[in-house]
Parts: C-alpha cells; sequence; structure tokens
C-alpha cells in the first residue's frame, strides 16, 4: 500500500484547525487543511475577540491558563500581534445575591488553588469603571485578560500554517471519510485526499462527521449575535461582563462599543447561515442601558451573527475518537473557544505525536455524554458518510 499523501488532515480551518494544523506542521508532518468555504468566514472570524479566562468552566481552567500564556507572546507564535491588546475583564454584580455568588465561586477557585480572578467593591469598581450604574455593588476582576481582532488572528494563523508547510484548501467540503490502508480516506469535491489522521475541526459542522464515525454528540447550533455603535468618546477600558445577565460589552480605540450576550439569532447550518433577531439585540441593547443609563440613546450602526456549537455541559470536545484510530476531535467551543485556540492546537499535535497531552483533557471526551442527551438532540445539519 503507498503511503498517504499527508500524514494528517484537518477538516475545518477556522481558527482552531489553523491552530491544529500550524503545530502539527511545526511537529514536521505534512498537513492539509480543508474548508468548505474558507479560513475565518465562520465564528472565529466575526466573535468579539475575548481573550477571557474569567468565569470559565472548571474543566477548562488549565487549558485557559496555557492558552493566555501563548497570547502574551502570540508575535512570536504567529508573526503578528493579531491586535492582542491586555486588559481586565471584569463581571459586574448587581445585586447582594449576585455578589454572593461571584464570592463562592471565587472560593471554590482559591480550593483549586486558582487565584486569577479576585473581587472588587463597589468603590473600586467605580474608580475602573467610573460610569457604571450607581446600583451596582461589586465585581470579580480577572487581570491580565485582554482581548484580540478575530479575523485578524485567523489571517496570522492562516500565513504562519502556510510558512510552516501546511497545504490550505479552501472551498473544498469534506463529504465522506473512509478507512484507506492504515490511514483514512476524505472525499471532496476536489478528488479523493489520504491522510495518516484526521482531526475534525469543523465547528458548529464537528457533529457531522462524529456521527458518520458512529459517535454523534448533542451539539446544538448557536447563532451568537454582536452589534457595533457609533463613536463615542473613551470611557471603558476593561472587557465588562454581569453576573446577573448575558453580556459582552467592550470599547475599542476608535471609540464604537462592541455589545455581545447570549441572546441568539436563527441558526441554519443547513444553509452555512445565522441571522439576527432583533428582540435578541434589544435585550441586549437594554442591558448596557442599565449598566451604563448615559448609553441609552446611542445608535446601533452595524450587527451580525455567527454560528458555534453548544454542548449541553457547556465544554467542548477535545481529544481522539472513541471508535475509530486515527480521527482526533476538536469541535462544539460553546462560544468561548477563541481563547483556547492557541493551546488546542499545541494538545492535538501532542496527542497525535506523543499519544497524549501534558495538560488535563479527559473531561472533554467524545463519549462523556448520556443516551438521554442523545435522545434530546434534534438538529438539522449536513452529513457527510463514513
Ligand atoms: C458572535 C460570536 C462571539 C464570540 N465571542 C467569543 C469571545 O469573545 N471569546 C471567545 O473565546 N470565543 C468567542 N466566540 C467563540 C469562538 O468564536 C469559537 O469558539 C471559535 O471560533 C470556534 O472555532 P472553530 O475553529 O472550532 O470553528 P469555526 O470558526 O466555525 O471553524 C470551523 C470551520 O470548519 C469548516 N467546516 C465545517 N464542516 C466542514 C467540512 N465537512 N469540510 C470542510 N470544512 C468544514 C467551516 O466552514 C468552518 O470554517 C464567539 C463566537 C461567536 C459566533
Amino acid at each position: 500500500m503507498a503511503r498517504p499523501s499527508y500524514d494528517v488532515i484537518v477538516v475545518g480551518a477556522g481558527l482552531h484547525g489553523l491552530s491544529c494544523a500550524l503545530n502539527l506542521a511545526r511537529e514536521g508532518l505534512k498537513v492539509v487543511a480543508l474548508d468548505k468555504d474558507h479560513p475565518g468566514r465562520h465564528a472565529s472570524g466575526v466573535n468579539a475577540g475575548g481573550v477571557r479566562r474569567l468565569g470559565r468552566h472548571e474543566a477548562e481552567l488549565p487549558l485557559t491558563m496555557a492558552a493566555l500564556e501563548i497570547w502574551h507572546r502570540i508575535e512570536q507564535e504567529v508573526g503578528d500581534s493579531c491586535g492582542f491588546v491586555a486588559c481586565d475583564q471584569i463581571k459586574v454584580a448587581e445585586s447582594g445575591s449576585e455578589a454572593d455568588t461571584l464570592q463562592a465561586r471565587l472560593l471554590r477557585l482559591r480550593e483549586l488553588g486558582y487565584d486569577h480572578e479576585q473581587w472588587i467593591d463597589a468603590d473600586e469598581l467605580r474608580r475602573r469603571v467610573p460610569a457604571i450604574a450607581p446600583h451596582c455593588v461589586g465585581a470579580v476582576l480577572c487581570a491580565g485578560d485582554g482581548s484580540a481582532n478575530p479575523f485578524r488572528t485567523v489571517m496570522a494563523y492562516r500565513r504562519a500554517a502556510l510558512s510552516a508547510g501546511v497545504e490550505i484548501r479552501e472551498n473544498c467540503p469534506a463529504l465522506a471519510l473512509s478507512p484507506a490502508g492504515s490511514g483514512w480516506r476524505v472525499d471532496t469535491p476536489q478528488g479523493p485526499l489520504d491522510g495518516g489522521a484526521v482531526m475534525n475541526c469543523a465547528g458548529t459542522w464537528g457533529n457531522t462527521i462524529a456521527r458518520a464515525l458512529g459517535e454523534p454528540v448533542p451539539v446544538t447550533p448557536a447563532a451568537l449575535m454582536l452589534m457595533i455603535t457609533e463613536r463615542l468618546a473613551p470611557f471603558l477600558k476593561p472587557v465588562l461582563g454581569a453576573a446577573g445577565r448575558t453580556l459582552s460589552f467592550k470599547q475599542f480605540d476608535n471609540g464604537t462599543l462592541l455589545i455581545g450576550g447570549g441572546h441568539r439569532g436563527t441558526a441554519e447550518p443547513e444553509c452555512n447561515r445565522s441571522r439576527v433577531k432583533m428582540v435578541g439585540l434589544s435585550i441586549s441593547a437594554q442591558t448596557v442601558g442599565a449598566l451604563f443609563p448615559q448609553l441609552a440613546d446611542v445608535r446601533v450602526v452595524r450587527s451580525w451573527a455567527g454560528l458555534e456549537g453548544m454542548m449541553p455541559d457547556d465544554i467542548p470536545v477535545i481529544g481522539p475518537s472513541s471508535r475509530a484510530d486515527g480521527i482526533y476531535h476538536a469541535f462544539g467551543f460553546c462560544g468561548h473557544g477563541f481563547q483556547l485556540a492557541p493551546i488546542t492546537g499545541r494538545i492535538m499535535a501532542d496527542l497525535l505525536v506523543r499519544g497524549h497531552s501534558g495538560l488535563p483533557i479527559e473531561a472533554f471526551r467524545i463519549d462523556r455524554f448520556a443516551a438521554a442527551d442523545m435522545a434530546a438532540m434534534d438538529t438539522p445539519e449536513q452529513r457527510i458518510s463514513a
């Protein structure tokens, strides 16, 4: 049997696929990364750019710490700053009970050995965010987090991957997977590709591959929404969230505000698109108005939605297939995968090259879901076969 043409075929050239491809190529492997569209077309290129450890799921803490170290030297990693700026991330409490919840989390973090989140009282909050509404009672602050420019980051990873020898194929969907010799064949409209291993980094569509391998997961496609306002005089340095409401809020250097939150638009992954819903946007705008009353009349100039795969336990799938040798998954990042992308590539390269990761990834295994989760799953999606 002839050697496969590639050591690894990465399916999906979003940020996680590109990070995997880059790290694999730096291990000396011959890598091709396929995208049915193009790098940055989906979540990786249109997100809020939040580089946040604040509020992470316990299972993600070691990964988010390791990722942040890379973010702070991202230029060394990919030859571009990616627009990364270190800044505080703050989660505001609007009531005593929200403050209690945040402080209980801080205690739990201390038990786990983490001190990156700190409580700040109302006076300190007002010192850092003078415009905050008077009813806010305090906040949790995470110093040294930051934000970056998502599309610039994707392009930097793309360039770095190309320089490391990765072949990137755009408009090249993986249509079917089949075992071939000691590896896998991936059928595409550009012809079949043979690889020793396959990495499933297909984002919202990751389940199309997992399902084809007989290990489906209960991933729900979501259309996360963002909007941009007109320019205002600078008044906000940290990235802001709220304990009792879904909010992601920051001011860019050009004065515009980015407003996001958990309110969702319409997700149509089977049609390759997402659409905003005005009602959700207006709730996010009202949240900003409640926290910053002086912004009530600010004009929104642009809004959009991006597709993201959400899991019932709010953490992604990262690790080897439970069914098939030579297949690895990294998808379903639940709205917070931008920050993790630099470390996902390292983890996946370690798994493939060394057979294990130095970071704890057991919680992310693909076979963690119960049959009941699977029965509740009813998501229309494109399918590929295996
Ligand atoms: C509006 C919004 C705001 C967000 N804000 C933040 C934030 O502030 N901070 C943060 O950490 N995270 C944030 N996220 C989450 C973050 O953007 C994602 O978790 C991350 O980008 C996921 O990257 P990915 O590479 O897994 O997926 P994607 O970027 O979706 O890439 C997957 C790629 O796979 C391709 N693909 C799919 N199926 C196939 C196939 N069969 N063959 C070939 N290619 C295929 C797709 O075309 C796509 O390009 C946000 C997400 C959204 C939508």
